[in-house]
């Protein structure tokens, strides 16, 4: 048994839905669970309804139609027979967008949030179902709301694993007989509540997903396919030349994500990792690949070259704080000060720690930042740098930081065996 993830890219047109059916057309009498994210910027523009729904400004109308014109031209690409029942099951989830819209909203944006953006995962589904039955892949969609069951804490649920894991069992187990080739069809990112209201994972959380049902089912190995060909040393957003990574550990991966790297979802990882199933990250354009494996391997073989990863956070800011009368910052200020940070919400993403000050490398967004300054001043001299941005080098070489860091000027640098960080600042 293994669970397949195709995120938004996979599924943005009528071609990359064909693609999918190629995919899983390499693994025929497999047991597999495909968990599908929303088409290609669907949450974006779902995200975008629910704010005009939910502040009365903006075009609703025209964001609703953009919507349905976006899947109608996958569909109508797909489908060339307009009486196909694919037609009927999308306009069906329409209408429940419809419905949403025409009641006054409730005075809480994330549960509305939720009820409106999981909507895009219902469409891409029934779009990749039909789609796998047209090319001959016999496969059951199933509501993923029967199956992750939340708390509600509304657009970051945190998920209720006993109710999960056995409505899992009891739901898939028949699907999932054991026996030959059986295909499920998933939505990623959606929960739901004791109350049977829609709740999402986070942004990205299809790959949680993917997680969550290949380690409740304990998959062979979970695959998450990518436009990309696996893990890659740097992101190509800042980087020309990047490298694939062959293989990494759980703990290299959820460092990477930690420091800010976007590959995989950071909750992803450790339910794989408590169960040890296998992490694939392959190209759905080059399904053959290797792609990039994540075990739980503490050392990786000798002839993997080490190869120098880079992950940059932009919009940082750089917060120093300083004692007023020259007394030290020892424990009781760090943790009053951590408490502040707790309280107001601010995550640090680097601090540093001298006789005299108190230094810590923040996201510049939410505007928290202010709140956070103000009530730092109330004990503490605070100076900050915004737009400075926070570099981390893995498996570093002089050669690489001297590359990556020229042409900036450094506010902090720190190293460990492994690890190189430094907050800079473009000066070229
Ligand atoms: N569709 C959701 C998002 O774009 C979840 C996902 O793709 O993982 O954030
Ligand atoms: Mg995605």
């Amino acid at each position: 048994m293994r669970v397949f993830k195709f995120g938004g890219a996979s599924v943005k047109d009528a071609e990359a839905v064909r693609n999918v059916g190629k995919v899983m057309g390499l693994y025929p009498n497999e047991e597999i669970v495909v968990v599908v994210s929303a088409m290609g910027k669907t949450t974006n523009a779902l995200e975008k309804i629910t704010k005009e729904y939910m502040t009365k400004e903006g075009d609703l109308k025209k964001s609703i139609q953009e919507l349905k014109d976006y899947h109608n031209d996958i569909l109508a690409d797909l489908f060339p027979d307009q009486g196909h029942k694919i037609y009927n099951e999308v306009n069906n989830v329409l209408v429940e967008l419809e419905w949403i819209i025409e009641d006054e909203p409730i005075d809480d944006f994330d549960f509305e949030y939720d009820q409106i953006v999981s909507l895009g995962e219902m469409i891409s589904t029934r779009i990749v179902s039909a789609w796998l039955m047209e090319s001959g892949i016999e496969n059951t969609w199933v509501d993923v709301r029967d199956l992750i069951k939340t708390d509600n804490t509304y657009r970051e649920a945190v998920v209720e694993w006993e109710s999960t894991e056995s409505a899992i069992k009891k739901k898939l187990s028949p699907v999932m007989k054991g026996e030959g080739s059986s295909v499920v069809v998933t939505q990623g990112f959606v929960g739901v509540t004791t109350e049977n209201y829609n709740t999402t994972l986070g942004r990205e959380g299809s790959d949680y997903t993917a997680s969550i049902l290949g380690s409740v089912l304990g998959a062979e190995d979970v695959t998450i396919w990518k436009d990309v060909p696996g893990v890659l040393n740097a992101d190509p957003k800042w980087f020309e030349k990047t490298k694939k990574l062959e293989a990494m550990s759980y703990h290299d991966a959820i460092e990477l994500a930690f420091f800010g790297a976007t590959v995989i979802h950071p909750k992803t990882l450790k339910p794989l990792q408590n169960n040890a199933i296998p992490l694939y990250v392959k190209s759905f354009f080059d399904p053959e690949k290797e792609g990039t494996l994540i075990t739980g391997v503490k050392k990786l073989p000798k002839e993997l070259e080490l190869v120098p990863s880079f992950i940059f956070k932009v919009n940082q800011v750089l917060i120093s704080i300083l004692p007023r009368d020259y007394s030290f910052i020892v424990e009781e200020n760090l943790s009053e000060i951590f408490k502040l940070f707790a309280d107001i919400g601010v995550k640090i993403n680097l601090m540093q720690h001298a006789a005299l000050s108190f230094s810590v490398c923040v996201d510049e967004d939410g505007g928290k930042i202010p709140d956070l300054v103000e009530a730092l001043q109330k004990d503490y001299k605070v100076l900050y740098n915004e737009d400075v941005e926070l570099v981390t080098i893995r498996d570093y070489d002089q050669a690489t930081i001297d590359r990556v860091i020229s042409g900036k000027k450094i506010y902090v640098e720190q190293k460990s065996r492994q690890t190189a960080r430094f907050v800079v600042k473009d000066v070229g």
